[in-house]
């Protein structure tokens, strides 16, 4: 649902608040990150560097192939959430992603985006009808069961990529989530951990995430062609 205009933006010039569209007055949901590749894959080379070294958990269900895939696919998808909720703050969060710290439950911080709840990021390669869940797995280290307690008090938001370009499939919050979920939607073998999960449908439109006191309002010129 956008009004199917686009345009270049400048990241250096925009002040708090969230990225909406001043023609059809909603938060930019589909975007372009592919000029952050460069970066994104140096910043997924030094993971896998640290993971060799034994510095940096691998995740279990998972070789190291698939977790180089999964980095860049969740840097691309946080970039773009980060453009959209909070483009001010987008070398802190660069910062924050070469620390290694765990920001599990806030990947943007509530004082970041003026938003009542820090946003958590999800990314699904899989989208279509019956396909493209917000799946949530135990911290590593804390068993295989699922439980309430792992599902933090923020906005989830999911994210795919069409067409080349990361877009946001939808959000939802703790209280939600925990009514609308599936117990392994994707399915699950012995070896791996429980794993719960809202499909893109059941999510809650973007227009309908609670929006900044602050708003960089952009001027779409450019008419999407298809
Ligand atoms: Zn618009």
């Amino acid at each position: 649902m956008t009004c199917k205009r686009s345009r270049e933006i400048d990241i250096d010039c925009f002040d708090a608040g969230q990225l909406v569209c001043q023609t059809c007055d909603r938060l930019i949901s589909v975007l372009d990150t592919s000029p952050f590749s460069s970066w994104i894959d140096k910043e997924v080379d030094r993971k896998r560097d640290l993971q060799a070294s034994g510095q940096l958990k691998t995740r279990i269900q998972t070789n190291l192939q698939d977790d180089q895939e999964i980095d860049r696919d969740g840097l691309h998808a946080e970039i773009a959430a980060c453009l959209v909720l909070c483009p001010h703050r987008l070398l802190d969060w660069q910062n924050a992603a070469t620390s290694n710290q765990n920001n599990r439950g806030g990947d943007l911080p509530s004082d970041w985006t003026g938003l009542s709840k820090p946003i958590e990021i999800k990314f699904t390669r899989y989208f279509s009808s019956k396909l493209g869940y917000l799946l949530v797995r135990p911290p590593s280290g804390q068993g295989k069961a699922m439980k309430p307690d792992f599902i933090d008090d923020a906005y989830y938001l999911l994210l795919t990529r069409q067409q080349g370009m990361m877009q946001v499939l939808g959000w939802i919050d703790r209280t939600e989530f925990l009514a609308r979920k599936k117990i392994d939607p994707v399915g699950r073998s012995a070896a791996q951990v429980e794993c719960w999960g809202v499909l893109w449908r059941d999510l809650i439109g973007l227009s309908r995430l609670e929006r900044s006191r602050c708003t960089n309002f952009l001027k779409l010129d450019t008419e999407l062609g298809r």
